[in-house]
């Protein structure tokens, strides 16, 4: 893959930590902000190491009243590398004068590049060029390199090489007030004259991490033979090589740096690991080889092509690139799940929310064995969401809201309003759809892969327990003669429950009662997938009853939705006769309305009174099922329902919709794709550019937002080329057919892999090397069957996709 770097030239402060995020460099084990070498944590920098996992608990006393919390640990700074020149003070950004500065991404291997020339406060002129990388090829490696060339100048330096375990977790302001300190110490180490090795321990989890580093200079090919002074306390070893340099002849520094936990597989104990894996490490240029080769595999099956439209394609290939530094091949053998702010910053303190609904599409599609995996860390805590389930009084599993560790419910139940100073009531763990959203990744999981094993072994037990679930919170209503579900939230966290109500969440979310509704006849289709044998082994286990699955039958016939009078589903029960808010007003007020919660709530107000939704709640559904499924769905319900109902209800809550979340834009592009495919494209152009231009305002640099980064992939896929999987057919109802011409990437469908091509108006699929199965592919009616080698062209008759004619 062939793509110029992301690029930031000159140094901005204000930036620094917004690039710090876009520039992490990680491995699906483990990630790296893009903080500079030289620099320690401060209102500007914030270097931060996170791995898949490492989470630890602790005790905040806030008001007299202990709150627990639970954080991906920032893991000590392996990054250290200063430069000291005649003995002074070590460089900093901000102690030099910069002549030039350029801070780089490479999208194609996630590495990051500085290059800087600078003046030091001896007038001497100095150029240093950075590299550095966390390899694919070998997950627990990174390698840094500098090339360092004295201008105009000869004399003395030394470079300080660290391990620092002394960092807190202190990534984002309104977590502050919040205990921060994670890691205790447990011991320094040297490996012989080049390696430092530093072992620590996660406070409360106790989890060891052990990080070893060997530093080395170059001049040329010849290996330097510095002086190394060392100094270590209990949380902190560096090394110093002090060594001569001469007026323009480069010296190169490697420090390469392992990484160990006492999770990993394979270990012996992580100290003794890092320092024997660091010892075998080759040098930087070979350990990069090798790193650039694993990220030219991933990237002939993970890559999208669009030809036409530099910026757009640009985009995909940062976000592809982000997706693979959190979820690779290496996070398949971890107990893994889906950061909803990636590796690589403190928001929501890296627990996995549904956020990962978004993420699965691209994944499955691409990399199967990377979303299986990702399932299993649901699977393991399916243990702990029956225990959740039982505890609230039902039956079958109910997963958290946020999940961390254990499984266990990670929401906070206060959270800072940073405009008003206030520690509000958190009442989102309410949001129970995200059992809605695991169930519809399992199922789809499934549809993509015709995996059976996981559905026999995992996959089914998790669906059905989710069902009993939904079963057991929905109560019969007598009078209306449909079932019903009181006390939870929707996708819309604007709306935590009724304003002055004492309770909280709200009756009827729509989103959650037609998701229902589809589950509750799903789990019946996945019972009659299984053999006679395991269903009942299954059913023996779980304790599944017959009037459960009565009860199913019933529900998916008769989930109550709320519904305005003209024919709009309303997003809960009660919505209508919520007040308008004077958005003309608001908007005029205020630069950013996104987060209208903390305006109001600043203002003495509740968002809980208005007709405003923070994203997609309602709308959603059209995202997640095609038109035709929620007509059946709702059918089936007895409501009368139209296409036209369809687009008044899109369009009603598009206009009352401030994408408090972006991954809002991702949904309602989604939607308006078939409807109205220009303005689809430009919400997916604001979903594509939100983290790089940052359009939250200072929440990316807490941490990328991983959902819409790969929602941006799979609108390509599913809403612009309408690629889905159903009942063993790959379906296209391509979009946009002129503005994406030349669209081309590859995919998988049952293990088989393909190459999915549009061009002159015409959709090519070829099945590609490793053949697996026939497969069937098809654009509305037409529906062909492919072998091995062979590929297919559909003609497209109109932009809508119609197709027809054909050759294979
Ligand atoms: C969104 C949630 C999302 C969470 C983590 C929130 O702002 O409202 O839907 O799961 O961020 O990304």
């Amino acid at each position: 893959m062939d793509e110029r770097p992301l690029t930031y030239d000159g140094f901005e402060p204000s930036d620094e930590g917004l690039r710090e995020a876009m520039t992490s460099t990680g491995n699906g084990y483990f990630c790296t902000r893009g903080t500079a070498e030289w620099e320690d944590a401060d209102e500007v920098h914030y270097p931060g190491t996170y791995a898949h996992g490492l989470y630890n608990r602790e005790t905040t006393i806030m008001g007299g009243r202990p709150v627990l919390n639970e954080d991906l640990v920032n893991l000590p700074n392996w990054l250290v590398l200063k430069l000291k020149i005649e003995g002074e003070d070590a460089i900093r950004l901000g102690n030099v004068e910069l002549l030039d500065y350029r801070h780089e991404y490479d999208i194609g291997t996630a590495m990051v590049i500085r290059e800087l020339r600078f003046r030091d406060r001896a007038g001497r002129e100095t150029s240093l060029r950075s590299r550095r990388f966390a390899s694919m090829a070998h997950s627990h490696q990174a390698g840094i390199e500098w090339t360092l060339t004295a201008e105009d100048w000869s004399g003395s330096v030394e470079v300080v090489s660290a391990l620092d375990g002394r960092v807190t977790n202190g990534g984002v302001a309104r977590y502050r007030q919040l205990e921060g300190r994670h890691l205790d110490p447990v011991s320094p180490r040297t490996f012989g004259p080049e390696i430092i090795a530093l072992q620590v321990e996660t406070r409360q989890s106790n989890i060891y991490v052990a990080q070893a580093a060997r530093a080395r200079a170059f001049r040329g090919d010849e290996q330097l033979d510095v002086n190394r002074s060392l100094f270590q306390v209990e949380d902190y070893i560096q090394q110093v090589l002090g060594f001569d340099v001469q007026q323009g002849v480069p010296v190169r520094v490697e420090k390469l740096v392992s990484l160990y936990t006492s999770r990993d597989r394979a270990i012996n104990e992580p100290l003794t690991n890092a320092g024997k894996s660091v010892r075998r490490y080759p040098g930087f240029a070979e350990a990069l080889q090798r790193h650039t080769r694993a990220w030219d595999e991933l990237w002939r099956s993970s890559d999208v092509v669009v030809p036409g439209e530099p910026r757009v394609q640009k985009l995909l290939r940062l976000h592809i690139s982000h997706i693979l530094q959190v979820c690779s091949l290496h996070t398949t053998n971890h107990d893994a799940g889906v950061p909803a702010r990636g590796l690589n910053g403190e928001a929501y303190r890296g627990h996995v929310f549904w956020d990962e609904l978004y993420v699965f599409r691209y994944l499955t599609t691409r990399l199967p064995e990377i979303t299986r995996e990702l399932l299993m860390y649901r699977y393991r805590r399916l243990g702990e969401a029956r225990a959740a389930a039982r505890e609230a009084g039902y039956v079958g599993a109910m997963f958290p809201w946020q999940s961390g560790s254990d499984g266990s419910e990670e929401t906070q139940v206060v959270h800072l309003n940073p405009l008003s100073g206030n520690w509000d009531p958190d009442l989102s763990h309410r949001q129970r759809h995200v059992n809605a959203a695991i169930f519809y990744n399992v199922w789809h999981y499934h549809q993509a892969t015709d995996d059976l094993d996981f559905l026999r072994d995992h996959g089914a037990e998790m669906m059905l327990e989710i069902a009993r679930f939904w079963g057991s919170i929905a109560h019969y209503n007598a009078e209306r003669d449909r079932y019903e579900i009181h006390g939870v939230m929707g996708p819309d966290e604007f709306h935590e429950k009724y304003h002055d109500a004492d309770e909280p969440g709200l009756r009827n979310n729509a989103y959650t009662n037609i998701m229902v509704a589809w589950m509750c006849e799903q789990a019946e289709v996945v019972l009659g997938l299984l053999t006679e044998r395991r269903r009942d082994t299954l059913r023996a286990k779980i304790g599944l009853a017959d009037e459960e699955i009565a009860r199913w039958q019933e529900m998916t016939h008769k989930m109550y939705v709320p519904f305005h009078g003209d024919g709009i589903i309303s997003q809960f029960e009660g919505y209508a006769d919520l007040e308008e808010l004077d958005w003309g007003g608001y908007r005029a007020e205020h630069a950013n309305i996104q987060r209208l919660d903390r305006i109001l709530r600043a203002e003495g107000d509740d968002p809980d009174r208005y007709k405003l939704t923070k994203q997609a709640d309602t709308v959603l559904l059209f995202f997640l099922f095609s038109p035709e499924e929620i007509g059946e769905l709702l059918e089936r319900l007895g409501y009368e329902w139209s296409p036209d109902s369809a687009r008044r209800t899109i369009d009603y809550y598009d206009e009352r919709t401030s994408h408090g979340s972006t991954l809002s834009y991702v949904a309602h592009a989604g939607v308006l794709a078939p409807l109205d495919p220009e303005h689809s494209w430009e919400r997916f152009l604001v979903a594509l550019e939100s983290d790089v231009g940052d359009v939250q305002g200072g929440t990316t640099k807490e941490g990328i937002h991983l959902g819409v980064m790969a929602g941006t992939l799979d609108l390509i896929q599913r809403a612009y080329t309408g690629a889905e999987i159903r009942d063993g057919v790959l379906y296209f109802a391509p979009t946009l057919i002129d503005r994406l011409d030349g669209l081309s990437f590859p995919m998988q469908m049952s293990g088989t892999p393909i190459r999915v091509t549009l061009g002159g108006g015409e959709l090519t699929v070829v099945i590609t090397g490793g053949f697996s199965r026939p497969i069937k592919v098809g654009l509305g009616d037409d529906v062909r069957e492919l072998g091995a080698g062979e590929r297919c062209t559909f003609k497209l008759a109109t932009p809508a996709g119609v197709g027809e004619g054909g050759s294979q």
